[in-house]
């Protein structure tokens, strides 16, 4: 495995660096940021650069502007609350490029903060175009890329901008993601338990295939359960389910036999006669142990794969979590997800949560203090824990 370096490794003091981050966050109406959590993320980073007396020049995206200039979309609501959190002065640019910022970038002093404006504001950025990237890359001699959740893309300002600096590294973030999604998930301590829900087969074959090579016992909820139970013969009524990926959820069963990985589908199901996704409610529910009758569907696990899950996740050394186990939006069918939730948190072992809607659920049950790392990307995290290589990763120095 390849091994980024980090700001530790560099010389920083009155390098102009630029510092991708991932403030993404959401905002309300009258553009109060209300959620903090990305924000507070990237602090280590900036605290570090700071201390070592770096011109910090901080670039984001938020939302997806597409190329055009939307005041909803501007990162000037994050400027007040990253400088609170730091206890630090945050001066915000208008745009990211121009002359402006040239002068202001220019004149900065040593460890002082810059917030550009949106990325994405331009077109340039997600195109990866070369003008784009120069004019970001004038800015500074250093590059950090501190945004796990952008870095499966090769946009300006996570691959484009690294191919023009003569120094790139990751931030605290990004090493934290590799070392858990990649160095703690490749040779884990053992037994690794790997646990799989969520909606499609289709998004999480590869996962599945390249954790087979690594895991212990792969443990699998959600939807995708309905798919595999296809492929045992078995009849999963109105379930959502994705016929035409039965051959690929064979092969996984079939991989797993000749690798002597436990894979665990349920023994029992929450079924319900009515789904209503938007209203979040259930018609009347009852447990199918296995075949499920037509006319009803699948929106948990049952309470004896509550069980046999739990137990499993409690007497594993390392386990890593993606997806969720059912319908967890809506409270009838989320005590699968739940459950699953508290197994992790309370295990001894390293416990990782893999993105996603499983850090959402893992949030919305306060367990959030309780695992070792939640990953902060969602694409990402599955394609790196696919084995592919992330370009705003791979383009970074190796140590
Ligand atoms: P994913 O993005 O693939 O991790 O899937 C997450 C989504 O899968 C959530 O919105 C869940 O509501 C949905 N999901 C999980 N289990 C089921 C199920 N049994 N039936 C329908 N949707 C499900």
């Amino acid at each position: 495995m390849s091994v980024v370096q980090t700001i530790d490794d560099i010389e920083l003091r009155g390098k102009r660096v630029f510092v991708r981050v991932d403030f993404n966050v959401p905002l309300d109406a009258d553009g109060s940021v209300t959620d903090d959590s990305r924000v507070k993320a990237a602090i280590p980073t900036i605290h570090k650069l700071h201390k070592e007396g770096a011109k910090i020049i901080l670039a984001s995206h938020l939302g997806r502007p597409k190329g055009e200039r939307v005041d909803s979309m501007s990162l000037s609501p994050v400027a007040p609350v990253l400088s609170e959190k730091l206890s630090l002065p945050v001066t915000f640019l208008n745009d990211c490029v121009g002359e402006e910022v040239d002068r202001a970038v220019e004149n900065m002093q040593e460890g002082q903060i810059i917030l550009l404006e949106n990325l994405r504001y331009h077109k340039g950025e997600t195109s990866n175009d070369i003008e784009f990237a120069r004019k970001l890359a004038s800015h500074a001699e250093v590059f950090v890329n501190d945004a796990f959740g952008t870095a499966h893309r090769a946009h300006a300002s996570t691959f484009g901008v690294a191919e023009l600096l003569p120094v790139k590294v990751s931030g605290y973030l990004i090493a934290k993601e590799l070392e858990f999604l990649g160095e703690k998930t490749s040779s884990p301590e053992r037994p690794f338990t790997v646990i799989l829900g969520g909606a499609k087969v289709s998004d999480k074959i590869m996962v599945i295939d390249a954790l087979l090579d690594k895991a212990d016992t792969i443990i699998i909820g959600g939807a995708m359960a309905y798919t595999f139970a296809m492929a045992n013969g078995k009849k999963v009524g109105d379930s959502l389910c994705e016929p035409d990926k039965v051959e690929l959820a064979k092969s996984a069963i079939e991989k797993a036999r000749e690798k002597g990985v436990r894979f665990l589908l349920p023994v029992d199901t929450l079924g319900t006669n009515a789904l209503d996704f938007d209203a979040k409610s259930l018609g009347e529910t009852k447990i199918f142990e296995g075949d499920i009758d037509d006319g009803w569907e699948g929106v948990d696990i049952g309470p004896k794969t509550t069980e046999i899950y739990a137990k499993e996740v409690a007497s594993a050394k390392t386990v890593l979590w993606n997806g969720p186990m059912g319908v967890f939006e809506i409270v009838d069918s989320s005590k699968g997800t739940f459950a699953i939730a508290k197994a992790v948190a309370e295990g001894n072992g390293i416990s990782i949560i893999g993105g996603g809607d499983s850090v959402k659920a893992i949030n919305q049950s306060g367990y959030s203090d309780d695992v070792t790392f939640m990953s902060t990307g969602g694409g990402a995290s599955l394609e790196f824990l696919e084995g592919k290589s992330l370009p705003g990763v791979a383009v970074l120095d190796q140590k």
